[in-house]
């Protein structure tokens, strides 16, 4: 069958787990699965994570999902309760919330539960999207421990805006400024994500809450997953679907974007932006064909992409393609197109079957 597959390696997450370890030592991981698993699959990949110490998503759905499929470990909500009617479901699924506006607080306050729920507190440090703002965070801390629907101690958190960024000053003044608001306080902590795990020690607390990293993907702006000692766990591929002489002065595809300045032979690709490959890709992405880069020239498809072979190619219909993964980083091709890494390997769709290894 000639198909674009995702070809999930389950023996490269269990190493990215084991250098994580390695890296940050001290601190329990919270395994990031939120968005299927940054599209890897939500329930392979969380069984397979046997060795982490927590779980957390962004839906309540998701959280089901892993409960449903056998995941008995905790799994906190990111974004937390989205509505009081969720609160009952996460009694009786064990699922922690995170807490991130006073009105969280307040209907927390007001609900009736049969048994109380695990909070983390997320505090605005300087990302600005969701946590309580610093001047209020002594108060959200005191309100806490007063309320009988949690579990006491609450755990406390906030999120990076800049760590992938080595230079950005941003990042140890939210590490400070944290440190200030938990000062005294008991409750576990959790500061970093990927990029803290790898680039910012001093947000290394109780709980480091890696996501990309797993996957095998750098989360840092100036460096590839290798230098992490990280391995890509998904490589993206599928088949040669036609190799054709193209003239020179001949252009291909729609709108006709690319001409051939010289004789050379064109690789049609079995994938496109149905399958997730970015429309956006432009002249010059990098395919790997048969072990070697050659570009992509002209528009993506919806079913196709076009790659320029070369005159002396002697690639065949049916020979390997890989798009990326395995000795073609998700974050080079993610790059050429102007987008990260987490976007290509969440964005792609049904028509892509994963293939686990
Ligand atoms: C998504 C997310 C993470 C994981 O981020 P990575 O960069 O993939 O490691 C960690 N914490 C929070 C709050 C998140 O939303």
């Amino acid at each position: 069958m000639r198909s674009a597959k995702a070809e999930i390696c389950l023996t490269a997450l269990q190493h990215n787990v084991a250098r994580i370890r390695e890296i940050a030592p001290k601190s329990k991981i919270m395994a990031v699965v939120k968005a299927n698993a940054y599209g890897h699959g939500l329930l392979a990949v969380a069984s397979a994570l046997k060795s982490v110490d927590a779980f957390a998503v962004a839906r309540v759905e998701e959280a089901l999902t892993l409960r449903s499929g056998g995941i008995v470990k905790p799994i906190l909500l990111l974004e937390g309760f989205f509505s009081t009617d969720e609160l009952p479901i996460l009694v009786a699924n064990n699922i922690h919330t995170s807490i991130h506006i006073e009105q969280q607080l307040a209907e927390l306050e007001e609900a009736e539960l049969e048994t109380p729920i695990n909070v983390w507190l997320k505090m605005d440090t300087g990302m600005h999207r969701l946590g309580i703002r610093p001047d209020q965070c002594k108060q959200a801390i005191s309100r806490l421990k007063h309320n009988p629907n949690v579990v006491q101690p609450a755990r406390l958190m906030t999120h990076f805006s800049c760590a992938d960024e080595i230079d950005n000053p941003a990042t140890q003044k939210q590490i400070d400024l944290f440190d200030d608001l938990v000062a005294g306080e008991i409750g576990e902590q959790s500061i970093a994500n990927s990029a803290g795990v790898v680039a910012w020690p001093a947000s290394h607390r109780e709980w480091i809450r890696p996501g990309i990293t797993l996957y095998g993907v750098s989360p840092m702006c100036n460096s590839k997953a290798e230098e992490h000692g990280l391995q890509p766990v998904m490589t993206l591929t599928t088949d040669l679907i036609a190799v054709h002489d193209l003239k020179q002065g001949e252009s291909i595809g729609y709108g006709g974007i690319w001409t051939a300045s010289k004789d050379t032979h064109i690789g049609v690709v079995a994938i496109g932006y149905g399958d997730g490959y970015p429309r956006m890709a432009p002249e010059g992405t990098p395919v790997l064909v048969n072990g070697r880069i050659v570009p992509v020239v002209g528009r993506v498809s919806m079913d196709m992409l076009s790659v320029d072979l070369g005159i002396d190619c002697r690639d065949e219909v049916g020979d390997k393609v890989i798009l990326w993964g395995k000795g073609l980083p998700a974050e080079v091709v993610a790059d050429h197109i102007g987008t990260i890494a987490y976007e290509l390997v969440t964005k792609l769709t049904q028509r892509v079957s994963l293939k686990y290894l």
